[in-house]
């Protein structure tokens, strides 16, 4: 992110805009919303720009800049219809320490101006870096029809019903959780739609039924494998309600947006091979969060019941007499599966499907390979990239078909997904040549359903 998108409070702030040509109305419309005291700077202006200075939203210098101009301003609109002397002038603000914007030059530019849906207080802002109108443009258009008009109506009486929401229930992270509740995510949009009156009553009862309580609970949550599109419903609500998030390596920043930005974040990720947060640790930082009343979410990749050290967690949790829930996630097998189009288990062919850990406390881990080579057995091999080479041995060894079709999926579901087919004896030549370096599930006798139409980089008859 290159650009940071806050909402500057512009109260009485004077804001200069130089130039009145259609460049200057441009940036007007937006401007006169605000409650900043604007000063255009031209020799002529637009019969629009005029208006809204009989309207009294503007003053009016009636000649060309002059550097002192600049004194006393917030921010600067270089918006003549020249680009030169826009660029000329951006300089000399920007030399003055100020921040200035000059029209249709975005190298000249210190901040840009978003595409807004205004229902004012509520602004949402949608910002390109400047890189494709169009799209923040068709995006306003989408938002700009599902947002009712009340929007901004609702916003108010919300802030009025909050003092009274706050003598009931003190607590700030049992607060967020009330106001959670009252907009719980699910059908959003037509829950903005309700009245003042049908807000304010929801409200009321809601706070009379409030029962006050001190205890914090701990809720594992699967964030499935990366993809934040791949997350339940159930694990949103928890992130958007939780005090504490604590999450893995694997947990994709899309999924962490979820997250409320006053939620404190705890990273207790292990790298391969690297640093990694005991077992011991992670679980004293749950009970002791949960003990201070607050609202934990222990985040993990995937499903947390698969190779996720639920158990060990829940177990600590018991002991300590802490409530918990668990959500469950959309495992790395299945996201891999999808993205290859094969089905896990096929009739006729697999009864079962096993799902493996290539590694396990005392390393490269043993299975019963003998079952796991037997024709037309199929597995999911999790944390495998590493112990390839070994698997590959093991299951060779035990009679396994040198051809058997090993698909090898990385950051299944994410942007940087890359999927490579190869067989059982090219498998930790073919991996290592492709770069893999994991996460990667390898996919132990399915190949991508249409070869075609997949962006993997080998296949398997090659
Ligand atoms: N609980 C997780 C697994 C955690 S173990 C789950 O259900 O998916 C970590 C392993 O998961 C990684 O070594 C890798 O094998 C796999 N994994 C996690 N995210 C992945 C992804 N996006 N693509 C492929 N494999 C992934």
């Amino acid at each position: 992110m290159r650009y940071l998108p806050i909402h500057v409070d512009m109260k009485d702030a004077k804001i200069l805009i130089i130039g009145g040509g259609s460049a200057a109305e441009a940036k007007l419309r937006t401007l006169i919303e605000t409650e900043a005291n604007l000063c255009v700077v031209a020799p002529e202006i637009s019969d629009e720009i005029a208006r809204w200075k009989s309207q009294n939203k503007l003053v009016w210098n009636q000649r060309d800049f002059v550097p002192s101009d600049l004194k006393a301003v917030r921010l600067v609109y270089a918006a003549t219809e020249d680009d030169e002397e826009n660029a000329r002038i951006a300089n000399l603000g920007r030399e003055k320490g100020l921040l200035v914007n000059a029209a249709d030059q975005k190298d000249a530019c210190d901040f840009i101006t978003p595409a807004l849906v205004d229902r004012s207080p509520v602004i949402v802002s949608i910002g390109t870096e400047g890189t494709s109108p169009s799209l923040a443009r068709a995006i306003k258009t989408d938002l700009e029809a599902r947002l009712p008009h009340s929007l901004g109506k609702l916003a108010n009486i919300i802030n009025e019903l909050r003092a009274k929401v706050k003598l009931k229930i003190p607590s700030l992270s049992e607060r967020q959780l009330f106001w959670a509740e009252i907009f719980d995510g699910k059908d959003l949009l037509s829950q903005l739609r309700v009245s003042g009156e049908e807000l304010t009553s929801r409200v009321s009862r809601k706070m009379n039924s409030h029962k006050d309580s001190n205890n914090g609970g701990v809720c594992l949550v699967g964030a499935g494998p990366g993809n934040p599109d791949l997350l339940t419903l159930a694990a949103r609500q928890k992130l958007h309600s939780a005090d504490v998030i604590v999450y893995d390596r694997l947990v994709s920043k899309g999924v962490l947006d979820f997250g409320r930005r006053e939620a404190e974040y705890i990273y207790v990720g292990k790298e391969p091979g690297g640093k990694s947060t005991p077992q011991s640790e992670i679980n004293a930082i749950l009970i002791e969060k949960a003990l201070e009343g607050l609202t934990v979410v222990r985040l993990k990749s995937g499903d947390p019941l698969i190779f996720g050290r639920a158990d060990e967690e829940v177990d600590a949790l018991e002991i300590s007499g802490i409530s918990y829930s668990i959500v469950p996630g959309i495992t790395s097998a299945s996201a891999a599966a999808a993205e290859i189009g094969a089905s896990l288990t096929t009739r006729g062919h697999n009864k079962a499907v096993s799902l493996l850990t290539g590694h396990d406390a005392k390393g490269f881990a043993e299975h019963d390979w003998k079952t796991l080579a037997a024709k037309g057995a199929r597995a999911a091999v999790y944390m495998g990239v590493g112990a390839s080479g070994f698997i590959q041995g093991r299951l060779l060894m035990h009679g396994a078909d040198k051809h058997l079709v090993v698909t090898v999926v990385e950051n299944a579901s994410r942007a940087e997904q890359i999927i490579v087919s190869t067989t059982l004896e090219r498998l930790s030549e073919d991996i290592a040549a492709n770069g893999v370096k994991g996460p990667a599930i390898l996919l132990l006798g399915y190949a991508p359903r249409s070869i075609a139409e997949t962006s993997f980089k080998r296949s398997a008859a090659q």
